[in-house]
C-alpha cells in the first residue's frame, strides 16, 4: 500500500488539498480486494448475499420440448400449405402429464403450455387457430415448421455457468437457482463493519444534553445505510475527543472489522486527533476532496482493516458514504461487476448557486410531470449539518467541478436515492 501511495503522490496532477471525487473513487478502488472467506447457505438464507463460487447448471432447462401455447401438437407435414387441414385428436397432454404414446400420421394431440410435446409431433398450433368438433379438428393455413415449441435446454444447457463469482442473489437469482434444483450456495462471508463517532460534543440518545452538547445522528444514518448493504455491524459508540481513547478504539475496531468507519475529526483543528493517530497505526491516505459538501475524507488501513474517516457533519456522512464508502463495500463484499450509480437527466426548476472547481451533491426532489418528463427541486438551506434536507430529498443534484450556477429550466444529472442501498 506504501507505494500505491508514494506512486499515486508523485502522479502530475495529483493535489491531495483539492482532489477531484473520481479520482479519490479510482484511487480507493486501487486498494481493494473481495474479502476472504466463504459459506455455504440454504437458497433463501442467500437472499443479498454475493455468490464466491459459480453456479453450475447440472440440468438442461427446460428439461424437455414443450409447447409455448394451449393448442395442438400436430406433424408439420400433415399440414395443408393452401387450404384447411382435418386431423382426428388422438389424446392430450397436459403440464406434467405428458401424452402416453406417439403422435401418429394425420392426428393431432391437444396440448396444454407447458406440456412436454409428444414424439411424432414437431409443431403447435395454438388454439385460437383450431376449431374442435368431437374427436376432429381443423386447422387453416400459414404455419411454420417448430412454431410454438420451446426447445429442451434452450434457457440453459448442462454443465453451462448460470451465474459467477460476485452476483448478487437477488428474488430472480432465487428463483433461477430453485429452476435447476439447487438447494445450497457458496456465498462470500459477511463483511463486518465497524464503526464510531468522534466529538466531545456529541451524547448518545436516552442522556439528558447540556450546553453545548448535541445528539449522536451519524451513528444512526450509518447504520442505516450499512444494514440496507447488508454487512454485519459492530456499533463502537461514541469516542471524545482524547487522543488515547481514539487511539484504543482504532486499534481494538481494527483488530475486529474487516472496515471501520468514524465520522468527526478529519478536519485538523485543535481536536481533530483521527490524522495523527492513524498516521501512527497504519497506513493512511488524506484527502482534501473537490466536493461539496463533504471535502475532508480519509481512507487508509489499519492492519488489514480498511479505514474510511468520514467528516463529522452529518450530510457530509451520508453524501460521502455513497459517493466512496459504497463502492468500496461491494467491492469488498465481492460484488462485480461495481458499477457507478447511474445518472438520470432532469430539469431543474429552482436557480442553483454554484462554482467551479467542485462537485457538488445538493439535495432534491424529484418528480415526474404530467407530461412524463422528469424535473427536480432543490430542497431550501442547503447547509452540511441540514439532516432534514437528507430526509426531503429523494436524489442528489450531482453538479460537475466545471460546472457554474444553473439557472431555472436548465437540465442537471441527478442520483435517484430511492433504493440506492
Ligand atoms: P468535526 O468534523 O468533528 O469538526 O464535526 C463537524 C460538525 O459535525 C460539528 O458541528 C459536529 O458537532 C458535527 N458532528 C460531528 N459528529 C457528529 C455526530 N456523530 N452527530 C451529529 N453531529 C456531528
Ligand atoms: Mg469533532
Amino acid at each position: 500500500m506504501k507505494q500505491l501511495i508514494r506512486d499515486l503522490s508523485c502522479a502530475d496532477d495529483y493535489d491531495p488539498n483539492s482532489l477531484p471525487v473520481d479520482k479519490a473513487r479510482a484511487l480507493i478502488r486501487a486498494f481493494l480486494e473481495p474479502v476472504a472467506g466463504a459459506e455455504q447457505l440454504a437458497l433463501r438464507a442467500a437472499l443479498g448475499r454475493v455468490l464466491a463460487a459459480p453456479v453450475i447448471s447440472p440440468v438442461d432447462v427446460p428439461a424437455h420440448d414443450n409447447s409455448a401455447m394451449d393448442g395442438y401438437a400436430v406433424r408439420f407435414s400433415d399440414l395443408n400449405a393452401d387450404g384447411e387441414t382435418a386431423l382426428k385428436i388422438a389424446g392430450a397432454a397436459y403440464a406434467g402429464i405428458p401424452f402416453n404414446g406417439d403422435v401418429r400420421e394425420k392426428e393431432a394431440v391437444r396440448i396444454m403450455t407447458g406440456a412436454v410435446i409428444p414424439p411424432g409431433a414437431d409443431t403447435i398450433v395454438m388454439q385460437e387457430h383450431a376449431k374442435a368438433e368431437g374427436d376432429c379438428v381443423t386447422f387453416g393455413s400459414g404455419h411454420r415448421r417448430g412454431q410454438n415449441l420451446r426447445r429442451a435446454g434452450e434457457d440453459l444447457r448442462n454443465g453451462q455457468t448460470v451465474l459467477g463469482p460476485g452476483a448478487l442473489i437477488r428474488p430472480a437469482e432465487l428463483g433461477l437457482i430453485a429452476s435447476l434444483g439447487i438447494a445450497e450456495l457458496t456465498v462470500y462471508r459477511r463483511l463486518r463493519v465497524a464503526f464510531f463517532s468522534t466529538g466531545d460534543e456529541l451524547r448518545s440518545i436516552g442522556s439528558q444534553l447540556e450546553e453545548g452538547q448535541i445528539y449522536d445522528s451519524n451513528r444512526y444514518t450509518i447504520w442505516g445505510m450499512l444494514n440496507r448493504l447488508g454487512v454485519e455491524t459492530i456499533d463502537m459508540g461514541v469516542v471524545r475527543d482524547d487522543s488515547a481513547l481514539l487511539e484504543k478504539a482504532f486499534s481494538d475496531a481494527a483488530a475486529m472489522a474487516d472496515v471501520v468507519i468514524t465520522s468527526g475529526g478529519v478536519s485538523v483543528g485543535e481536536a481533530d486527533f483521527v490524522k495523527e493517530i492513524l498516521e501512527r497505526l497504519g497506513e493512511v491516505v488524506f484527502w482534501k476532496i473537490a466536493m461539496k459538501p463533504g471535502r475532508p475524507l480519509a481512507y487508509g488501513k489499519i492492519g488489514n482493516a480498511h479505514f474510511f474517516g468520514l467528516p463529522g457533519n452529518p450530510v457530509s456522512v451520508m453524501v460521502t458514504f455513497y459517493q466512496f464508502v459504497r463502492d468500496a463495500l461491494l467491492v469488498l463484499m465481492g460484488r462485480h461487476p461495481v458499477l457507478p450509480l447511474p445518472l438520470l437527466k432532469a430539469r431543474c426548476t429552482n436557480d442553483l448557486k454554484k462554482a467551479p472547481g467542485r462537485t457538488e451533491f445538493q439535495r432534491g426532489v424529484l418528480t415526474q410531470d404530467t407530461n412524463g418528463e422528469w424535473t427536480v427541486l432543490a430542497t431550501g438551506e442547503q447547509g452540511s449539518g441540514i439532516l432534514r434536507s437528507m430526509s426531503e430529498a429523494n436524489c442528489f443534484i450531482v453538479l460537475s467541478e466545471a460546472q457554474g450556477r444553473v439557472a431555472a429550466g436548465e437540465m442537471v444529472e441527478v442520483q435517484v436515492l430511492e433504493g440506492l442501498v
